[in-house]
């Protein structure tokens, strides 16, 4: 579908032209329509859907027609601030040729920052894109209120709800009019984000665009190993080959930052980004990943959803990621356009159940390369069989991940 058959205007079209845009994107086709109608929406997306445009379009298209007096009337919730950020930029890229104003406010530690925003807020702009956190810190200084405002936008609520945003985001919507149009997007389902829908929107078109697989050409590998065997295989992934671009997720900060001076201490030119970092060092940090001036970057989950980094050679799960969903969202950061890429996963005896979920999701097993013996013994893959008390080791030990069966398929579970 064209942008043209949404009935646009056209200095809208200007900006979707200048962007590049040509064809709607399947959110975009279900959702723009729905938007422009007034219909409350709850859809589930992810990052790479399109789903920003799908709801920035419709809505700078209403504000154009409303009065441009200082007044908030459109409030998009995120829950980073990197995602803010790149919601703002592409704020501005559609919006450049009409007379809808937007401001980011996401914060940072620096004081001037906050005296800043609170400027920004209190002379006014049509839509604000913002972190839970930090717009109640404004709100709670009294001097913002939202009496025009038409539009709440919550975008990765999901996220949202598990960084325990839960209870800023209903402080904030107690404070707007009743009255408004709720847009929801979310990259997964679960029961309290059904729960939300039901507190907060009206009657609400559902849409689903279905998770995608990942594509063919990425290569997926797991190694079965114990923690202690993650960075000497790291090291010997990186020096294998040359790549341009290496992501490497790990569950926690500290971990992110062992691995990174690990990394570092090996002569490996790599950086680290996690939510201890200030905002600067974090936007500095992605800035030269994507100019492909650091080719390793560690990293939290903080990365791991609605940034929007291409062209990744290899992305590392150190440890298996929690949800299912996240594992093909973050492979799929390789790969993309023609090139192709590699998804390497470790999975520790812990891990070996939240693997399986991965697969189901999948419908295919993942292909357990085998550790080279200098590095050890492995544990055997067995996720049917729970893991008595956390740490202990099961299955018995044997070597290779995949049952001693060099680049074997798991066959020992199937
Ligand atoms: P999002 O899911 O909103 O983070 O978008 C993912 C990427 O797709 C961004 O780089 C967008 O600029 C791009 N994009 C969104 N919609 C379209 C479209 N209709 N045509 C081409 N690129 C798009």
């Amino acid at each position: 579908m064209n942008f043209n058959s949404f009935g646009f205007s056209p200095t809208l079209m200007q900006g979707i032209e200048a962007i590049g845009y040509e064809t709607a994107t399947p959110v975009q086709v279900a959702a723009i329509p729905a938007i422009l109608e007034g219909r409350d929406i709850i859809a589930s997306a992810q990052t790479g859907t399109g789903k920003t445009a799908a709801f920035l379009l419709p809505v700078i298209e209403k504000l154009m027609a409303m009065p441009h007096d200082n007044q908030v009337k459109a409030m998009v919730i995120v829950p980073t601030r990197e995602l803010a950020l790149q919601i703002d930029q592409q704020m501005e890229g559609f919006s450049y040729y009409t007379h809808v104003s937007s401001i980011a406010i996401y914060g940072g530690t620096d004081g001037t920052v906050f005296s800043r925003e609170k400027q920004a807020l209190t002379e006014g702009a049509d839509l604000i894109v913002c972190t839970p956190g930090r717009l109640m810190a404004h709100m709670n200084m009294g001097y913002i209120q939202f009496p025009e405002l038409k539009f709440l936008i919550l975008d990765e609520a999901d996220r949202m709800l598990d960084m325990g945003f839960n209870e800023d985001i209903l402080k904030i919507i107690s404070y707007l009019p009743k009255k408004r149009q709720n847009l929801m997007f979310s990259a997964t389902m679960p029961s309290k984000i059904r729960h939300l829908v039901r507190q907060i929107l009206t009657n609400p078109v559902e849409i689903n665009i279905a998770m995608s697989k990942p594509a063919e050409k990425i290569i997926q590998k797991a190694y079965v190993v114990y923690d202690t065997q993650k960075i000497p295989l790291i090291k010997m992934l990186l020096k294998e080959t040359v790549m341009k671009r290496v992501l490497i997720f790990c569950s926690t900060k500290e971990k992110t930052r062992q691995l990174f001076h690990e990394l570092k201490r090996t002569g490996i030119k790599a950086e680290e980004i996690h939510s201890t970092l200030e905002q600067a060092a974090r936007e500095n940090v992605i800035i030269r990943f994507k100019s492909g001036d650091i080719p390793v970057l560690v990293a939290t989950d903080i990365v791991s959803r609605g940034i929007d980094i291409e062209d990744i050679d290899m992305v590392i799960n150190y440890d298996v990621p929690h949800d299912a969903e996240d594992y093909i969202h973050r492979i799929g950061r390789t790969a993309r356009a023609s090139a192709e890429g590699t998804a390497v996963t470790f999975i520790n005896e812990r891990d070996q159940q939240r693997f399986d979920a991965i697969e189901t999701l999948l419908e295919r097993e993942v292909e357990k390369s085998a550790v080279p013996e200098q590095y050890g013994e492995t544990p055997v893959y067995n996720p049917k069989i729970r893991p008595k008390g956390g740490n202990r080791k099961f299955g018995g030990k044997r070597k290779g991940g995949s049952g001693g069966k060099p680049g074997g398929s798991g066959e020992s579970r199937r």
